[in-house]
């Protein structure tokens, strides 16, 4: 299985959201408009896995499994998405 694999298909405006420490994959997480187009994936710690400091790097991949350069921030969104 691969970072992709395990997904349901995903859905305009949507992106998939997979915790690298625990595996939890959310499929078709609302799209944010700073969210890379190419990007069908992040990875960030959920809301479990991040600990008491709520700091989680955010990481994107394309649909190829390919990671993606990204400087801004996304990980709000994302914590309050995956609860
Ligand atoms: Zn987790």
């Amino acid at each position: 299985m691969g970072r992709i694999d395990g997904f349901k298909p995903l859905k305009s405006g949507k992106i998939h959201v997979r915790c690298p420490k625990c595996g939890r994959k959310v499929s078709n997480t609302p799209r944010a408009a700073y969210d890379p187009a190419e990007a069908m994936l992040i990875e960030t710690h959920c809301p479990k896995c991040c600990g008491d400091d709520k700091e989680s790097s955010v990481e994107y991949f394309a649909s190829n499994g390919d990671y993606l350069e990204y400087n801004g921030k996304g990980y709000d969104r994302v914590a309050i998405a995956i609860n």
